[in-house]
């Protein structure tokens, strides 16, 4: 029986995305071939590579505005230095916000390029919020945030305006809701959560703001680089991209992000609204700050615990423990988590209240 996956990355997938790639490991397009055995530079694989960056820009609605989308590798991680190789000018600095374990490494990374400004922190009370009084140095080369902090369950629900060019890890949270996205200057995001299986890494960047730095950047490093050669550098990953080229198609045909969006607040709410209910959990994340994306809380007493992991187990739950920064429980809510899996979560919570 397929099982309610509440994992944070990787994570459930649209079940015809699943289907549709196994096909084409068998036979891709009727071809003969398998996906896993056929060039990157052939024509079948060329335009699933332009068919996935077109649509990138499309859902986002950047197409005709600058923007360029690359499917590159080496995660988010790998991101956290090419953001500032590319961007940081030489002698120059940058903004960070701190929000979480993931701002952090981003942060660590961009020290070994230059001054590292980090405007504003929520560390002190273990990221259970995100920090809104702030001003960003207006000689920085760039402005990093994170838009949803995967382990610490919080999501900015705005951003800065600011004279610097933004930049946004959006690695759990992308094509999740509307946002005016021709505000960011270059978003990224790890396939793994809302966009396809782990191994690729969406950037979308904003191509004017590049080739300012000063910089000699190592060719697989270079975002022109990339550009150039239409993300394919380098032998691109075949098959997380062709995953992602269906997911997105999948969220196309549903009618797009402004759709999803919807499906995504009713999940949110009717966790949330249970979460505050039931005297036997509290949220961990500030209210007005919670992400609809990872619902992060816990039981009020511990000695609960055991018969609740037991019923959820029993539901055929999947994925709910909490990450070890929070302990507790978190509830990923992706894209293609649906609401009948958000309702199986609600009614064992509210079993247990009745059981105890
Ligand atoms: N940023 C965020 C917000 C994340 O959630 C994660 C991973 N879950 C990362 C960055 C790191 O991504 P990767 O493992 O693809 O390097």
């Amino acid at each position: 029986m397929k099982k309610h996956n509440y994992s944070a990355g990787p994570c459930i997938l649209p079940q015809e995305v699943f289907e549709k790639s196994a096909q084409s490991i068998l036979d891709f397009n009727n071809s003969g071939l398998s996906i896993l055995e056929i060039s990157h530079r052939s024509k079948d694989f060329v335009a699933v590579m332009e068919e996935a960056r077109a649509l990138v820009l499309e859902l986002l609605g950047l197409e005709g505005k600058g923007y360029q989308a690359l499917f590159l590798s080496g995660g988010a991680s790998l991101e956290f230095l090419m953001v500032p190789y590319n961007l940081m000018k030489v002698d120059g600095k940058a903004a960070y916000l701190d929000t979480g374990t993931w701002a952090n490494s981003a942060i660590k990374e961009a020290k070994h390029f230059g001054e590292t400004v980090v405007v504003a922190s929520s560390k002190p009370e273990n990221y259970n919020h995100i920090p809104k009084e702030y001003s960003i140095p207006t000689d920085a080369s760039y402005f990093h945030c994170t838009s949803n902090n995967t382990i610490f369950g919080t999501q900015m629900k705005s951003f800065p305006t600011t004279n610097v060019p933004l930049v946004c890890d959006m690695s759990s949270d992308i094509f999740s809701r509307v946002l005016d996205f021709s505000k960011f200057d270059l978003i990224y995001a790890g396939a793994q959560k809302n966009m396809g299986p782990a191994g690729t890494t969406l950037v979308v960047i904003k191509e004017e703001i590049l080739g300012k730095t000063g910089r000699t950047i190592p060719n697989m490093l270079d975002y022109q680089q990339h550009i150039a050669k239409e993300s394919m550098y380098n032998t691109p990953p075949v098959f997380p991209i062709y995953a992602s080229l269906l997911t997105l198609q999948w969220l196309k045909n549903l009618g797009g992000i402004a759709a999803i969006e919807k499906i995504n607040e009713a999940k949110a709410n009717l966790l949330y609204t249970e979460i505050d209910r039931n005297p036997l959990f509290k949220g961990t994340a500030a209210k007005e700050d919670r992400s609809n994306m990872n619902a992060t809380f816990l039981l009020e007493n511990e000695a609960h615990q055991e018969k609740f992991d037991a019923m959820w187990k029993a539901a055929g739950i999947s994925g709910l423990a909490g990450h070890r920064s929070v302990g507790g429980y978190r509830a990923s809510m992706y894209n293609a988590l649906p609401i009948e899996s958000v309702q199986v979560l609600v009614d064992v919570m509210q079993e247990l209240e009745k059981n105890i």
